[in-house]
């Protein structure tokens, strides 16, 4: 060892201070040594100084080793203790072992080497224990931290759930707000709409054509505000998990050129072509044909409505014999990619603001993504601004009810037997730009 160490030899014997004091010095140790010869001188030096080692005689004259000993202990005095004993002594020696010094030596055995090895072997234990000590400090404090970081966490994800209930609480209020609402103004509606009906028949009395026009004009905007009733109304049954599918055998083929033709004037209206191609060897399906024609009017109505030159096209083909494909193209503005997931959401737009050129709820989009889920399939949207959009809905042919789980309301999503094969968009026909493909989550809350 190089450094100088701090040592102190305590015993009453003369001869054996020397002893301890050549030995050392014939290792070679670098040492600032001090020596005392009682308990008392001992505890004063270890209180004012401190050592790297300490040999303590195991027999003093003013006070018993253990008492010395002890008292270094209750004063928080840490430091090698190692033991000199004499030859048939050495039970007190391993005794004071036991209490914690740190090694003995028999005073008759006192060597150089001995004594040298003893020492690094103290030094250097004692050195690795006080290590460990501050090791298990640091981890203690740091156990603690953890411990009061939890109790933090534990508090805040209370609060937070607290508050979950409380969005929840206010969700629910919200939804049968909207239920209740667009319920209660679908009636007064349907009379505002029927009556319209009657007045315009020629049997009622003959209007006059300025008469007629205006009561046309109360049926039209009487037939639009139904339509946005019926769309909150959808909207809030689907968020409380209300919304039921009536699956029935039908003909997608009349279904799909029924709805056509409810639409066409309105294409026609914008000068826009309107082509169907129906490619199905069996055009019968299994599913709610009611929600399939919504899907259907509702993509067909943004196609004409997004669209002020050129064509929409609509087609269905059969993806496999248990999966269908209803693609609807047109010509319009597009959509910009950052934008296709939020036009999924309820209530979002592309065009947020007052003035907005388009007029619509912005719960169309949601309410077919959410009953396309139910009926087990799949949306994917390609387009590009100023370019035009392709929105394509995948079905099963037959979709598959779920026994009761909640409120009777789920449905299973029939995947079919082959419908993992998804041939991706890459085989489609459109692909004039770059194409995208999202997959849809369901967006509302299940109560
Ligand atoms: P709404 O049509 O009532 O605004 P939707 O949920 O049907 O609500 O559509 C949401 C938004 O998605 C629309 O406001 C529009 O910005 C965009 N969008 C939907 N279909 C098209 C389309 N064919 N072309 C361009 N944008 C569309």
């Amino acid at each position: 060892m190089k450094e100088t160490l701090k040592i102190l030899v305590i015993d009453d014997d003369e001869v054996d201070r020397m002893a301890v004091r050549l030995a050392l010095m014939k290792a070679g140790v670098y040492m600032d040594l001090c020596e005392v010869s009682n308990g008392n001188h001992a505890f004063s030096a270890l209180q004012n100084t401190n050592f790297d080692c300490v040999f303590l005689d195991d027999r003093l004259p003013d006070q018993d080793s253990f008492t010395l000993f002890h008292k270094l202990r209750s004063s928080e005095i840490k430091v090698p203790l190692v033991i000199l004993t004499t030859q048939g002594n050495e039970q007190n020696a391993v005794e004071l072992l036991q209490a914690g010094a740190t090694d003995y030596l028999i005073k008759e055995n006192l060597k150089s080497e001995n004594l040298a090895k003893i020492l690094r072997n103290a030094i250097r234990l004692y050195r690795a224990e006080i290590k460990a000590d501050l090791v298990y400090q640091q981890l203690k404090e740091s156990h603690e931290q953890l411990i009061n970081k939890n109790e933090e966490l534990k508090k805040q994800q209370q609060q937070i759930q607290l508050q979950n209930l409380k969005l929840l609480e206010a969700s629910r209020l919200k939804s049968q707000f909207l239920a209740t609402i667009s319920h209660e103004l679908r009636t007064p509606m349907n009379a505002i709409i029927g009556f319209s009906q009657i007045l315009l028949r020629p049997k009622f009395g003959q209007l006059s054509n300025q008469q007629a026009d205006m009561v046309e004009r109360i049926l039209n905007n009487g037939k639009h505000l139904l339509m946005l009733l019926n769309e909150v109304l959808d909207f809030s049954k689907l968020e409380t998990g209300r919304l039921e599918l009536k699956p029935e055998i039908f003909d997608l083929g009349k279904i799909v050129n029924n709805t056509v033709t409810e639409i066409r004037s309105l294409a026609e209206a914008k000068k826009l072509a309107l082509r169907v191609e129906i490619d199905l060897e069996n055009s019968l399906t299994f599913n709610d044909p009611i929600r399939v024609r919504q899907i259907l009017i509702n993509l067909l109505s943004n196609a004409v409505k997004f669209t002020d030159n050129g064509s929409i096209c609509l087609e269905i083909r059969e993806i496999t014999k248990n999966r269908l494909a209803i693609t609807i193209q047109d010509t319009g503005i597009g959509i910009s990619p950052q934008d296709f997931q939020h036009i999924f959401e309820a209530f979002r737009q592309v065009d947020q603001g007052i003035s907005r050129k388009y007029p619509g709820t912005g719960l169309g989009l949601a309410i077919i993504n959410s009953l396309v889920q139910m009926m087990g399939g799949e949306i994917f949207l390609e387009s590009q601004l100023g370019v035009g959009s392709v929105f394509k809905i995948e079905l099963p042919r037959q979709i598959t009810l779920l026994t009761n789980t909640n409120n009777g309301n789920s449905y299973h999503l029939n995947l079919g037997s082959d419908d993992g094969v998804y041939s991706s968009h890459q085989n489609l026909p459109y692909l004039p730009y770059q194409a995208q493909k999202i997959s849809l989550g369901y967006p509302y809350l299940k109560l």
